[in-house]
Order: C-alpha cells, then structure tokens, then sequence
C-alpha cells in the first residue's frame, strides 16, 4: 500500500519542530480544525482534509493528504469509528506518535453505545456543546505535548473558547426548550442526533443508520412516510453532507397520504460550512442547527440566532 511506503522512510525520524516555529497541524474534520485553530491561535498552521459537504464516514484520504499528514508535526482525528475508511492509515501514523484520536476524549460514560456493533460508540459527539468541551481540552492536551513551550498560551486559549462554548450550550438549551413537546422528533437523513436528542429531549429517527455505510430500503421509507402521517410531524431535515433523495421520497410519501410535510431546512450533521463564513465554524454550525430546528418544529427563535449573525431564514 501507498502508505506503508511512504512511512517507511518518513519512520527513520520524526521531524522535530524547531523552537519557537509555528506547529503544522493536520485535522481530519472541520470541527477539529476548527477547535485546533481555536486553541492553537497564530502558533498554529491548520490544514483540515474534509472540506464542507463531505461525508467522514465514507471519505478515504487523498494521495496529497497522506503528504500532508507525514509532514505535519501533529494530525488529529476523530476516532470512534467515524473516519471508517482512514482508520488503519491513521492508527499507523499514531504508531509514530505524531497523530491523536481527540474524539476520544469523551468519557465512556458519556458515549452512546452503537446498536450495530459491540465496543463501538455513536462518534457523533460534536453535536452537544457540552461533550465538545472534551474534545477541546483533547486538542489542547495534543498540542501542548507537540510543543510544550506553548502549553500556557494555549492552555489560555482554550479557557477562553470554551467560555463560548459554554453560552452556545445555554443558547441550545434555551432555544430547544421552547419546542412544544409532541413536535420534539428530529428526522434525518442519518443517524447524526443521537447525542443530540439525548441532552435536549427530543426523539431522533435517522433514514439511515449511524454510518451512511448502509443503505435505506424502500421498506423503511415506507414505514416512516406511515409515522409522519399518524403522528402528524410537519418537519424533516436534509443534511449538507447526506444526499437528500431519501428525505426527498419521504416527503412524497407522506404526500401521497394527503399529509404535508415540509423540509425545515437543512442542517450541517457531519461537516461545517463554507471556510470564512459563519457557519464554517464550529459555533455558527450548531447555532444554524439548533436555531433551523427549534424553528422549524414551532420554537421561539431569535430572528439570526445566538448572535445574530446567521443569514436571514437560515
Ligand atoms: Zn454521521
């Protein structure tokens, strides 16, 4: 394989950042990136490898991203299972030390166990503000060992971005709270609201399971254009990183029932927005979710969200 042989030689020896030089950091995720740049501020260069739209579950890494992650000082992944097809590449560059699953950070007791698999987790920890915290402070801790002349200047970033944190989980909480009860089902394209639905009380239905590995039967969409009809759900949700055309044949389903339901809008499940915008940064995604979905299903929701910095009806 390409990687075995362009480790061998990048094996010899781990390239040793020299004092005082900025860190390259290599992340698998926006939402790592995002947190990395956060914490790491202008002693860090970030590069993320999946952009907006992409799907973690199912991407396999480039030629120029296995370049990318051999030359940088540091690369952080998720783990749990949520970079399924670059597992074995990126456990291998852990065995060099250089590359740290910070989604692991999350304490087992508070991962939601995988149905389909025994000592698997749901990855989806980014969902909650709260859970991301340990994320956070993985990335801190990562950083800090890769250059520890830095550790108190990151160690200052992170308490700063995690203040933040802190008001974006009580603007969810808040905003989710004002969805009258019974409207509380959140119905995806996948399984990506575990987390989710477990911190703020709503019942979560994914068309497909937690990977998008698996495929929908007719049979399921079937069954759920029958649940949106009988329980009267007026809303379901596309995600950017999901194709739509199962959300989009359950809407007609239900139709063809004489129910209407409307996609309330579409959500960032698995990757971020746009680089430079808003939504291209871990508080503007979960504020556009939160914000989309309690609208949506009949909350009270400030007009552009926690900051006002959301686009008009997004
Ligand atoms: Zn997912």
């Amino acid at each position: 394989m390409l990687i075995t042989s362009l480790a061998a030689g990048a094996l010899a020896g781990t390239p040793l950042r020299a004092q005082g030089a900025s860190l390259s950091v290599v992340a698998t995720t926006g939402m790592i990136a995002d947190a990395a740049r956060r914490v790491g501020g202008a002693h860090v260069e970030v590069k993320a490898l999946m952009g907006p739209g992409v799907d973690p579950h199912s991407y396999r890494q480039t030629r120029t991203d296995i370049q990318a992650a051999l030359r940088a000082d540091l690369v952080l992944w998720h783990g749990l299972y949520l970079e399924a097809q670059m597992e074995e590449f990126l456990l291998k560059l852990g065995e060099r030390g250089t590359a740290v699953p910070v989604g692991e950070a999350v304490p087992r007791d508070q991962r939601i166990a995988h149905e389909d698999y025994a000592n698997k987790f749901d990855p989806h920890v980014w969902m909650v503000p709260d859970l991301w915290t340990y994320v956070v402070n993985g990335v801190r801790d990562a950083l800090s060992e890769a250059a520890p002349d830095r550790a108190d200047l990151f160690a200052s970033h992170a308490t700063e971005y995690l203040e933040e944190l802190d008001a974006l989980g009580s603007y969810a909480r808040d905003v989710l709270a004002t969805v009258p009860q019974p409207a509380r089902v959140l119905l995806t394209a996948h399984d990506a609201f575990g987390y989710f639905g477990a911190a703020y009380g709503f019942e979560v239905v994914g068309i497909q399971g937690i990977s998008t590995e698996s495929e929908a039967g007719l049979n399921r969409i079937r069954t759920l254009a029958d649940m949106l009809v009988e329980r009267g759900i007026g809303a379901v949700f596309v995600e950017t990183s999901v194709s739509d055309r199962n959300i989009r044949a359950l809407v007609e389903g239900a139709a063809a029932q004489g129910h209407k339901v409307k996609i309330g809008g579409e959500l960032f499940s698995d990757a971020m927005g746009a680089p430079g915008t808003y939504t291209g940064t871990y508080i503007g995604m979960i504020d556009h979710n939160v914000s989309t979905i309690a609208r949506a299903l009949g909350g009270e929701v400030p007009q552009r969200g926690m900051q006002g910095k959301l686009e008009e009806g997004s």
